[in-house]
């Protein structure tokens, strides 16, 4: 079933979802099940999976450095079946533009397909770590709203090198990311908004956020969204801090600011137990201020872990 059908079906309640990550190549899927188990209690309509793009690595050969891409957490379709096999929810795996094909993207969308997939989370990726700045994959796309086409395309029968009339792929449900403090490339959040406007042009069903910790950020984007005329339903992502260390790292890698009374009472904190529970903390009135404001879904990132995440869920849902 289509994210867009459950956030009808549940009449104007928010709804708890979550992401998760594969485990690293040759990792044990028990321990992603193990993240799981504890959240089914809250009765996910769906569970997203994050997709990594290749990296380089070095290896040594004869004296000489090889570079070579690699993938080191791949299997994000196999996961989504699995996962929706094993526990009865929708899962929406999460395709990228960078370190991928066109074709190969085909292939992916025909596994989902087969795999009974709905729903598929549509985004541009990031530059590879050694990058300044992203750089297009030869034969990819380059920007989200190419991506969005291409999957609007195939749901009609226009695949790549082929129009086929007795075409039965699903009109798969596309969520696209935005970004209440702008994305970190684009020059303003005006501009930023204009181009997610783009991507709903192009056929994007729904919208889940970047994380953030002030919510007057996310009241204010969706005021301008709305403004702009973009009326598909837009989603927060959040996530409660969990380490000291998230101070510097949260802001580094996704361009977000964090409150000064969040900064204040981490840096507070004698150990990072007391940071976990100011993390749950504030995320739970997060939540809560959210879910009275009538968000359709509460989606939490759960970057390999969930027992804060149950303990956020079990204050707010
Ligand atoms: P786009 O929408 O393509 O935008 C990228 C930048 O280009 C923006 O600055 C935008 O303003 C600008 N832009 C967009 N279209 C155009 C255009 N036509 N012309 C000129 N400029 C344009 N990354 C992963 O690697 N794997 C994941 O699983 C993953 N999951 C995510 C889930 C969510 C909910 C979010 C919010 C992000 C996720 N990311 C993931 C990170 C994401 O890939 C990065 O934030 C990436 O840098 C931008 O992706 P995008 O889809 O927003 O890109």
């Amino acid at each position: 079933m289509k994210v867009t059908e459950h956030i009808e079906q549940a009449k104007g309640n928010t709804l708890f979802s979550f992401e998760v990550v594969p485990p690293p190549k040759g990792g044990n899927i028990q321990e992603l099940y193990n993240n799981i188990d504890p959240l089914m209690e809250f009765k996910p309509p769906f569970i997203d999976v994050t997709t990594s793009r290749e990296e380089y690595i070095y290896i040594e050969r004869e004296g000489l450095l090889d570079r070579k891409i690699v993938r080191m957490r791949p299997g994000t379709v196999g996961i989504c079946a699995s996962i929706k096999h094993k526990y009865q929810v929708d899962t929406v795996p999460h395709v990228l533009c960078g370190g991928f094909t066109c074709e190969e993207t085909e292939y992916m969308l025909v596994d989902c397909h087969y795999l009974g997939i709905d729903n598929v989370m549509a985004l541009r990726g990031d530059a590879m770590k050694h990058q300044r700045y992203f750089e297009p994959t030869r034969g990819g796309h380059t920007y989200a709203n190419e991506l969005v086409s291409q999957i609007k395309n195939i749901t009609r029968g226009k695949y790549l090198h082929d129009v086929v009339e007795s075409n039965n792929m699903p009109d798969f449900c596309i969520g696209v990311a935005g970004y209440p403090e702008k994305h970190l490339e684009a020059p303003s959040l005006d501009y930023d908004l204009k181009k997610l406007q783009e991507k709903i042009d192009a056929g994007a069903d729904y919208i889940v956020t970047q994380m953030f910790f002030d919510n007057s950020k996310f009241f204010e984007f969706v005021e301008k969204a709305k403004s702009m005329g973009i009326t598909v339903p837009i989603i927060p992502g959040i996530k409660p801090i969990a380490v000291k260390r998230h101070l510097q790292l949260l802001p580094q890698v996704f361009k977000i600011d964090l409150p000064e009374e969040l900064i204040r009472a981490i840096e507070q904190c004698k150990d990072n137990k007391e940071v976990r529970q100011v993390g749950i903390e504030w995320c739970i009135q997060q939540s809560k201020e959210l879910k009275a404001a009538g968000v359709p879904v509460l989606h939490y990132y759960s970057m390999g872990k969930s027992d804060n995440i149950k303990a956020v869920a079990s204050s707010v849902f």
